[in-house]
C-alpha cells in the first residue's frame, strides 16, 4: 500500500492568534509535517497575525521551538525545518485596532487561495471579519476558519453566525470540530457506506443500543475558571459528542459531498427527543491525595459545573426509534479512552438452549488510543466439552492493518487545514448544524439549572459517579469498561 499525498493550490494562510497556544501546539507543527510530506506546495505562504510585537525571525524562533516541542523526533528533519520556517512571516496585527493591517494586505497575492484562521477568542471574530473586507484583504473566493467554542447557548452562536454572515457567506466559512478530522471518524462513514456487510443491520430492528464513550484522565487545573463557565455538556456534548451521534445514526448521504453529509446529520439533531432530568447524570472528580479535586481546579467552591455527565438519548425517526444511545464523558476518568459500541441484539432464538452469561455481538469503533475496530462474534468453545458458546474478538487495529501507512496518517489538524485549502466542507460544521445542537442542548442545561441540582462527587481514576452505572442498569444494560 503506498500512501498518496496529492499538493494542494498554492496559497496564502493567514492564521490570527499566531503565536497562542493552539497555533503553536497545533496548527504550525500540523502544516509544518504537511510540508514535510510534500502536500504543502514549495510557494504556499503563512502570514502569523497576533497583537505581539515580533519580527519575522522572532516568530520563526518561537515556531521553531513549538516544532521541537510539538514534534515527534523521526519527523523532525533540520533542512525541512529551515526550508518550512522560510515560508513563514510575522504581522502584528490589532484585531480591534487599524495598526499593521495594511502591512497584512501587501502580503497577500494575488492568484493564490486565500484563508483565514481565526485562532482568537470570538469576541474577535466580528472585528477581524470586518477589517478584512475594510482593508480588501478578504473577497468572496477567501476561507474563514473558525474555532470552537461556536458559541456557548443558540443566542450566542446565532450572533456569532450573523455576525460571520455579515461578510462572509456560508460557503466560506470552516467551523473546526476537530473530532471530524480524526480518521476512525472517517472511517465510521467508510465502514457504514462501504461495505454491504453492516448497514442492513444499522436500525432499531437489530441494534439493541448503542454507546459513546470519550473519557480523558486529565483534570481541568489550568483552565478550570475558564472551564468552570462551559462543562462537560457545552465543551464536549454538544459539539464533539453530538457529531459522532450524527455519523452513526444518520441516514446515507446520496454523495460524500459537504451538504449531503451535513443535511443528513442536521436532520439526526432535529431528531433528537427532549432528554427527561432522570436520563442526564452529571459529576464532578474530588480530591484524591494531594491532587485537588474539580472544586478546587474551578477555584470556586460553590461550583454546579459537570465534570462528567452521562445521558439516555433516543431519536424519533424510522431507524432509531426504540434504541437507546448512552453518551458519556468525563475529566479525570480511570482511562484515556473513546469509543463507539454498537451493541447488537441477541437471536431471536438460540438453538443451542439457554446459555450463561452469553454476550451478544458488539462492533467497536476506537477514536483512541490505537484507532481500529473490534467486532464481537460468538465461536464454539474448542474441545470436546459439548456445544459451548463463547465470545471472540475479530480485532483490527489500524496500525497494525496498514503498516507504515498508518504512521503517515495526518492529524486531525493537519487533515482539516488541507481541507480548507482544498475548499472542501464536508468534515466542517454548517452554521445550522451549530444552531440546533444548541437549541437541543440549551433546555437541559436550563433544567438542571432551573432545578438547582448539584452533580454527584466521583472518585478521580473512577469510571465516574455511582449513577452514571445506574443508569444503564436501570434498563438491564451496563457500560463497557473504560480501558486503554
Ligand atoms: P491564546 O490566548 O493562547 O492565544 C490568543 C492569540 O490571539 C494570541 O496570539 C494573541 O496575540 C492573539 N490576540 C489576542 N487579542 C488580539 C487582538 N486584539 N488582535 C490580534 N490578536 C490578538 O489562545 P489559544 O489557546 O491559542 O486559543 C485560540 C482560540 O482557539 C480560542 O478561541 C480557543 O477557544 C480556541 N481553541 C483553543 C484550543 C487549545 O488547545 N488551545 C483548543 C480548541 C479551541
Amino acid at each position: 500500500m503506498v500512501s498518496r499525498v496529492i499538493p494542494v493550490d498554492p496559497f496564502d494562510l493567514v492564521i490570527f492568534g499566531g503565536t497562542g497556544d493552539l497555533a503553536r501546539r497545533k496548527i504550525l507543527p500540523g502544516l509544518y509535517l504537511r510540508f514535510l510530506s510534500g502536500q504543502m506546495p514549495e510557494d504556499a505562504a503563512i502570514i502569523a497575525a497576533a497583537r505581539s510585537d515580533h519580527d519575522d525571525d522572532a516568530y520563526r524562533a518561537i515556531i521553531r521551538k513549538a516544532i521541537d516541542e510539538f514534534v515527534a523526533k523521526d519527523k523532525r528533519d533540520a533542512k525541512s525545518i529551515d526550508a518550512f520556517l522560510s515560508r513563514l512571516s510575522y504581522v502584528q496585527v490589532d484585531a480591534m485596532g487599524e495598526g499593521g493591517w495594511k502591512e497584512l494586505a501587501g502580503k497577500i497575492r494575488k492568484g493564490m487561495v486565500h484563508a483565514f484562521y481565526f485562532s482568537v477568542g470570538p469576541s474577535l471574530f466580528g472585528a477581524l471579519a470586518e477589517r478584512l473586507h475594510k482593508h480588501k484583504i478578504a473577497d468572496r473566493k477567501s476561507r474563514v476558519v473558525v474555532e470552537k467554542p461556536f458559541g456557548k447557548d443558540l443566542a450566542s452562536a446565532q450572533e456569532l453566525n450573523a455576525t460571520l454572515a455579515q461578510h462572509f457567506r456560508e460557503e466560506q466559512i470552516y467551523r473546526i470540530d476537530h473530532y471530524l478530522g480524526k480518521e476512525t471518524v472517517q472511517n465510521l462513514m467508510a465502514v457504514r457506506f462501504g461495505n454491504m456487510l453492516f448497514e442492513p443491520l444499522w436500525n432499531a430492528q437489530y441494534v439493541d443500543h448503542i454507546q459513546i464513550t470519550v473519557a480523558e484522565t486529565v483534570g481541568v487545573g489550568g483552565r478550570g475558571a475558564y472551564y468552570d463557565n462551559s462543562g462537560a455538556m457545552r465543551d464536549m456534548v454538544q459539539n464533539h459528542l453530538m457529531q459522532l451521534l450524527c455519523l452513526i445514526a444518520m441516514e446515507p448521504p446520496n454523495a460524500f459531498e459537504p451538504n449531503a453529509v451535513r443535511d443528513e446529520k442536521l436532520k439526526v439533531i432535529r431528531a433528537l427527543d427532549p432528554v427527561e432530568p432522570k436520563d442526564i447524570v452529571r459529576g464532578q472528580y474530588g480530591p484524591t491525595g494531594d491532587e485537588p479535586g474539580y472544586i478546587e481546579d474551578s477555584e470556586n467552591p460553590e461550583s454546579r459545573t459537570e465534570s462528567y455527565i452521562a445521558l439516555k438519548l433516543g431519536i424519533s425517526n424510522w431507524r432509531w426509534k426504540g434504541t437507546p444511545f448512552y453518551l458519556r464523558t468525563g475529566k479525570k476518568l480511570k482511562a484515556r479512552a473513546s469509543e463507539i459500541a454498537v451493541v447488537f441484539k441477541d437471536p431471536p432464538h438460540s438453538i443451542f438452549g439457554e446459555q450463561e452469561g452469553r454476550k451478544g455481538n458488539v462492533l467497536v469503533i476506537r477514536l483512541q488510543p490505537n484507532e481500529g475496530m473490534n467486532l464481537r462474534v460468538t465461536i464454539k468453545e474448542p474441545g470436546p466439552g459439548g456445544m459451548r458458546l463463547i465470545e471472540v474478538p475479530l480485532d483490527m487495529s489500524f496500525a497494525e492493518a496498514l503498516g507504515a501507512d498508518a504512521e503517515d496518517v495526518p492529524d486531525a489538524y493537519e487533515r482539516l487545514i488541507m481541507d480548507v485549502i482544498r475548499g472542501n466542507q464536508t468534515l466542517f460544521m454548517r452554521g445550522d448544524e451549530v444552531e440546533a445542537a444548541w437549541a437541543w442542548t440549551d433546555p437541559l442545561i436550563e433544567g438542571w439549572q432551573g432545578a438547582g441540582t448539584k452533580p454527584a462527587t466521583y472518585d478521580a481514576g473512577s469510571s465516574g459517579p455511582e449513577d452514571a452505572l445506574a443508569l444503564m442498569h436501570r434498563d438491564g444494560r451496563r457500560w463497557r469498561e473504560i480501558a486503554v
